[in-house]
């Protein structure tokens, strides 16, 4: 990776010949000693910042700046001037703005013109001796903001992430349970769909349950609630549903997510004067005028719930947490998630509206990590004791996690999420019904939040589909309650059929 600027200082006033003396030996110096600082010894020099050409054009000092990697030229200028500025000083001249003429970055082999962004700051796109050259259009502002390095450092991702293989995670087995007796082998959503324990609803990938499927639903919230959610200490918060850009930028989804989420707009003004006539067309012609909706409305000021966990972290942003009431304990039940997920859609295993439980936990590494393993164990009782699922775990790294340089990068191997897949007898797959993560100090980094003890703080989640469970353990068990393993069938009671359809 090469870099190259050329850009102007300007002066209060033309240089006098001592001036140019001064500049001349300041050039020498930042060259020899200033741009070196902070460079390891056995670094290569010309990986290191340097002034390759200056000139002095009236009142301006033009400067044309080389790196590699370490003392990159946005550095090494700011730098520069700032030695300038105070040697300068004594002739009374004064440093003013900085203009960029030009900033390319020479990319490393290997990196395609198709990784670079297409942002308003690459100007244009060249090949140099099989090289991509980008061209910035930065300012000195940006300059100051970092801006080149986190534009290389995406182009950095985007290749590794290409080198990743396209798959979003990488996968592990981690443990599988026994295989169990085959007592039904038909696709549940077909069952619930004849038995009208479901129906459509009216947008795409969402459900209406009726009392017998919530029944299922509830029946496996209680199982969670008593054997898991309440021994191990957890108590129920309710998280809001609309999560703004703020909790998104922070939490990180607002790295990627936008192909997903549903999006959030709010009307320009609650005048009812302003939408008359929009209600007015509903009444004359029975249909709604989307189009003009559409001019009247703000945002979109973020999204419906995608994740569940990022809209708790306001409760505790900027805050430092009492040691006495670490881990903190808690879990959401309060509220729908909402993905589009394009063609994807299947049965109740994979919709665009979906229920969860989301617990959330938060202290030292340790407790985090512990209660990772607490969760896990839990879990592995009510699956194989409870439920009496063929199911298995496994350790997936999501791609977020890996971009990030969060995998050992930390020093901490526990970084990460275990899915928790069950058979699907009907078709022979595997469906991820759930999943625990250890997400280190993602969030409390990205919500600034702080423990007593000065120690990072770390967090974690596990997201329960109700959708996923049922279609799971309806998958292995079937509908005969008589079938069903005691502690689901004791908790069951028979609803009668309150719908009649003539
Ligand atoms: P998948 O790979 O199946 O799309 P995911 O990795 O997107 O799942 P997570 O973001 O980890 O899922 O969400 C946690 C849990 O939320 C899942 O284990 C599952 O129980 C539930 N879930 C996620 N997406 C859906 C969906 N579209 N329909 C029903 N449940 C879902
Ligand atoms: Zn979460
Ligand atoms: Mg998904």
């Amino acid at each position: 990776m090469r870099f190259q600027i050329e850009a102007a200082i300007q002066c209060s006033a033309a240089l006098p010949e001592e001036g140019i003396r001064i500049l001349e030996k300041a050039v020498q110096d930042a060259n020899e000693r200033l741009f070196r600082k902070g460079v390891p010894e056995n670094v290569d020099p010309v990986e290191i910042g340097r002034i390759t050409a200056w000139k002095v054009r009236d009142d301006q000092i033009l400067l044309t700046l080389e790196s590699g990697p370490y003392t990159r030229v946005h550095d090494a200028i700011f730098r520069f001037r700032k030695q300038l500025a105070s040697l300068l000083g004594r002739l009374r001249i004064g440093l003013r703005g900085l203009e960029v003429i030009s900033y390319r970055v020479l990319l490393d082999e290997g990196v395609t013109a198709d990784l670079v962004p297409r942002l308003p700051f690459i100007r244009g796109i060249a090949e140099r001796n099989g090289r991509v050259e980008i061209d910035l259009a930065v300012t000195a502002s940006d300059l100051e903001n970092r801006l080149p390095d986190r534009i290389v450092r995406l182009i950095e991702e985007k290749t590794q992430a290409r080198q990743y293989g396209g798959k979003t995670e990488h996968w592990q087995l981690l443990y599988q349970s026994e295989s169990r007796p085959r007592i039904y082998t038909g696709n549940p959503t077909d069952e619930l769909i004849a038995r009208k324990w479901i129906k459509h609803g009216s947008s795409r990938g969402q459900w209406i349950y009726a009392p017998q499927a919530v029944q299922l639903f509830r029946t496996f919230e209680r199982i969670v609630e008593e054997e898991i959610i309440r021994p191990l200490g957890f108590r129920e918060m309710i998280f809001p549903k609309l999560d703004t850009w703020d909790v998104l930028s922070r939490s990180g989804h607002a790295k990627g997510v936008y192909p997903e989420i549903y999006y959030v707009c709010t009307p320009k003004t609650r005048d009812p004067a302003y939408w008359e006539d929009i209600a007015d067309y509903f009444k004359v012609t029975g249909e709604v005028w989307v189009e003009k909706i559409r001019e009247r409305i703000d945002g979109p000021i973020g999204a419906m719930c995608y994740a569940q966990c990022p809209s708790f972290w306001p409760f505790v942003q900027g805050e430092t947490l009492a040691s006495d009431c670490l881990p903190i304990r808690v879990f959401d039940r309060s509220g729908t998630s909402h993905r589009y997920e394009s063609g994807g859609i299947h049965g109740i295993e994979r919709v665009d509206e979906f229920h969860r439980i989301e617990i959330l936990w938060l202290g030292t590494c340790d407790q985090t990590v512990e209660m990772a393993e607490a969760l896990h164990a839990g879990y592995s009782r009510v699956f194989n004791d409870l439920l009496e699922l063929e199911w298995r775990a496994a350790r997936v790294t999501p791609w977020f996690m890996a971009q990030e340089g969060m995998v050992g990068a930390c020093g901490c191997e526990s970084v990460g999420t275990t899915d928790y897949e069950a058979l699907l007898p009907y078709n022979e797959s595997w469906l991820e019904f759930q999943n625990v993560s250890v997400n280190g100090d993602k969030y409390p980094r990205g919500f600034t939040v702080k423990i007593q003890s000065g120690e990072e703080c770390w967090s974690g989640c596990s997201g329960i589909g109700l959708e996923r469970w049922t279609a799971a353990f309806l998958s292995q068990k079937g509908f005969d309650p008589a079938q069903w393993p005691e502690a689901v069938a004791k908790r069951i009671e028979e609803i009668p059929d309150i719908f009649r359809f003539l």
